[in-house]
């Protein structure tokens, strides 16, 4: 661990503060240090290890595919880009797949796809993409540009422009904003995941939606971490009453090997041309073979198996004196304690060597892998309740 932390923080640019463990291997939702001791995952790489490290169904899927062809650029087709594509367009009626490595790519994709919608049907100067407050779109300067928290925005500047943010849960508010700019675009999360694991009202969704036919607007929904069965469904919106024009994904999808996914509803099917996008690794062929596997995967068994988990954890934590509220959906869920802070208990919880992580807004976050045995989940939540108490307690 010395050694390994010396060397990453003399070479490896200072943008992460990292806990104090390395992971040298997993299996599940346990993970282990150089020294063989045992850590329950209740983050999942951040929503990423969709059945957790190492799962053999989803090895076995990218080994085969990694021993066949693992690259061979976009001038040539792939099985796996192909059928992948054709999964995730029967299973949610889009219509039609770009693939890059990250969400923020496919966020920046979902971005060109609604601007170039937007000119051709209404005029250049329809630019305007509203996205809500608290809300996280990515990194780049663009997607920190959509991304509603100021705090990301500093000594950045200038951000992309065109961007911006309504107040969540305000129908009236934003449906003044739409009129108030030239608007492309809405852009949300439909459960909210760095900002504070916030699923939004029925009614506000129901409201977008009303939106979306009025004004002809590009919906845009931000799925890279609330997608890939987390809510309890394939996608978050498939729990409200939304057809989006466009969803993103990535995180979960590639079970832990990088994808983005922008899909394009039946709006905007038709809006790229070759050369209107591009993405080198976009579409490879082993990620691609591991996704089709993890997809393949979420049926309904195993959704009522994560809604069985959530309603255990929502119900623990409900129940507990230290928590002032519990918010989310699915297996995604935070917990904002009634006194100390989410990044304190978050420690502490690594010390009894349970996983979690932070959100905005005070929370402890929960993202465990979809299929993490209920005998974990009943562990960790007992760890991570014992946590509020203490830290609750002192301060
Ligand atoms: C993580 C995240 C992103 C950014 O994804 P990267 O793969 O880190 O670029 C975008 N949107 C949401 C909702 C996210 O949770």
């Amino acid at each position: 661990m010395t050694d390994i932390k010396k060397l990453d923080q003399e070479y490896v640019a200072s943008t992460y503060a990292r806990f104090p463990l390395a992971i040298v291997s997993g299996k599940g939702s346990l993970a282990y240090d150089e020294n063989g001791e045992e850590y329950i995952d209740m983050g999942s790489g951040i929503a990423v290890n969709l059945f957790g490290y190492c799962d053999d169904v989803w090895s076995e899927a990218v080994s085969k595919q990694l021993t066949a062809v693992q690259h061979t650029s976009n001038l040539y087709y792939t099985g796996p880009c192909a059928k992948l594509a054709e999964q995730l367009c029967l299973k949610t009626g889009m219509k039609k797949v770009f693939y890059c490595n990250s969400g923020a790519e496919a966020n920046e994709c979902a971005i060109k796809a609604a601007r170039k919608y937007a000119a051709e049907t209404k005029g250049p100067e329809y630019t305007t993409i509203i996205t809500l407050k608290n809300s996280f779109h990515g990194r780049t300067l663009t997607t920190l540009a959509a991304t509603g928290q100021d705090h990301f925005h500093e000594l950045f500047q200038p951000l992309t422009p065109g961007f911006v943010h309504a107040d969540a849960d305000d129908c009236e508010g934003l449906e003044q904003m739409v009129k108030e700019n030239k608007t492309a675009a809405i852009m949300i999360e439909c459960v909210q995941g760095e900002g504070g694991v916030r699923a939004l009202s029925q009614e506000f969704v129901s409201c977008i939606a009303k939106l979306q036919k009025e004004y002809d607007l590009v919906i845009i929904d931000d799925e890279v971490q609330a997608g890939n069965g987390r809510t309890g469904k394939l996608y978050a919106y498939m729990n409200y009453d939304l057809v989006p024009d466009v969803v993103t994904t990535a995180k979960g999808l590639g079970g832990g090997l990088p994808i983005g996914v922008t899909m394009l509803g039946e709006k905007v099917q038709n809006i790229f041309k070759p050369g209107d996008n591009g993405s080198t690794f976009g579409g490879n062929p082993a990620v691609c073979a591991g996704a089709l596997s993890n997809i393949a995967r979420l049926d309904d068994a195993l959704m009522a198996d994560v809604m069985k988990k959530s309603e255990y954890l929502f119900e623990t934590f409900k129940n507990s004196e230290n928590v002032k509220q519990v918010s989310g959906m699915g297996l995604m869920i935070g917990i904002e304690p009634v006194r100390g802070k989410a990044g304190d208990i978050v420690k502490l919880c690594l010390q009894n060597h349970v996983m979690a992580l932070t959100a905005g807004g005070n929370k402890v976050r929960l993202l465990p892998a979809l299929n993490i045995p209920m005998e974990l989940v009943e562990k960790a939540a007992a760890v991570i309740k014992d946590a509020f108490a203490e830290i609750g307690e002192n301060a």
